[in-house]
């Protein structure tokens, strides 16, 4: 019920117009976002590689309205492999394809995209794309495969609770495109996914089974620490190396997992977002946990 509050209020405009630009935003989104700047993210990530743990940065926001959006925002992308450049660390992008003008035409998106993937070839870095709602699975699992197939270089992202992702997993098993598994962070209605924790839950186990056994450099996108068993017992069985994998964290959730990891000799890439658009991420993120309710209500008393 309060996963379901928050994932609403997600969408509300009017609300989200009010916390982004609110005083209290940088108390409050502390924990979850490097910061509103490129620079503060790459400060984040450069200390975080002192810690052995490896960054993919996503510029905050979804959905742009206009064409000229979608171009700033790519160019925004762009700065930020300049920046990955100049910092020779082996840090990723993360984008959606919303940002990038997928409401608007799959040309503009397409077009937006190849640069994009272009540069993080050129560059050896990687494209990370994220996996909206299910009404974009098909167009963004199609823009994928088709940089993949020009550039290799990128990941795309599942999601375990909906009921074709089986069938998504094969397929890109058979093209050959890394995956993030991840369990899926939006609303979904139950026609297409997976009612219950338990079913989702059963379903990831499944599907890594699937990505270790047939996959290419999986990444199993997870804070729950028996997915993370079942990822390790299904690389053990299956005699794959440390760097045959990588698991990967949001920034700020479960610090003492992520340096187990890596402790361990693990890959562990945390998702570092910053910027001023903070706002659904940041919601997605109090629905998946309601003890973060409390964390913020702290943070609002004492500001
Ligand atoms: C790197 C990365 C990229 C992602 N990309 C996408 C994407 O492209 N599309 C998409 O739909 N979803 C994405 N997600 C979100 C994902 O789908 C889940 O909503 C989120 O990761 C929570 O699921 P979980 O596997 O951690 O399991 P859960 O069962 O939700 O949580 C397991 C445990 O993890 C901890 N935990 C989980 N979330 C939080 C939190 N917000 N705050 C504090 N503790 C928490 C708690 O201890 C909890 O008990 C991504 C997640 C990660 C880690």
């Amino acid at each position: 019920m309060m996963r379901q509050t928050f994932l609403y209020l997600s969408h509300n405009k009017g609300l989200r117009r009010w916390m982004e630009t609110s005083r209290l935003a940088a108390g409050l989104t502390g924990r979850f976002v490097a910061g509103n700047t490129l620079e503060a993210a790459m400060g984040v990530c450069g200390r975080l590689h002192g810690e052995h743990l490896l960054s993919t940065i996503d510029h905050l926001g979804e959905n742009v309205t206009t064409a000229a959006e979608a171009v700033e925002f790519r160019r925004s992308i762009e700065d930020v492999y300049h920046s990955i450049a100049a910092s020779a660390l082996p840090h990723t992008v993360s984008i959606k394809l919303t940002q990038l003008g997928l409401d608007l035409s799959t040309e503009l998106c397409r077009t937006n995209t190849d640069i994009l993937a272009r540069m993080a070839a050129e560059q050896g870095s990687r494209l990370e794309i994220d996996m909206e709602s299910h009404e974009y699975v098909d167009r963004t699992l199609a823009i994928t495969a088709d940089m993949h197939a020009q550039y290799g270089r990128v990941r795309c992202v599942l999601q375990a609770y909906l009921h074709r992702t089986e069938d998504d997993v094969k397929q890109v098993n058979r093209l050959r495109i890394p995956v993030r598994l991840c369990k899926g962070a939006y609303n979904e209605p139950a026609s297409v996914a997976f009612p219950s924790k338990a079913s989702v839950d059963a379903n990831y186990l499944k599907l890594t089974r699937m990505l270790v056994s047939e996959g290419s450099f999986p990444a199993f996108a997870t804070h729950d620490p028996k997915m993370i068993e079942g990822a390790l017992d299904a690389v053990a069985k299956a005699g794959r190396k440390p760097g045959d994998f990588e698991f990967q964290m949001l920034y700020g959730v479960r610090r003492d997992l992520q340096s187990k990891l890596a402790a361990k000799g693990y890959g562990v890439r945390l998702y570092v977002p910053y910027g001023n658009a903070w706002y659904p991420y940041f919601m997605r993120r109090l629905a998946e946990r309601p003890a973060n309710v409390f964390f913020l209500a702290k943070n609002l008393l004492r500001a």
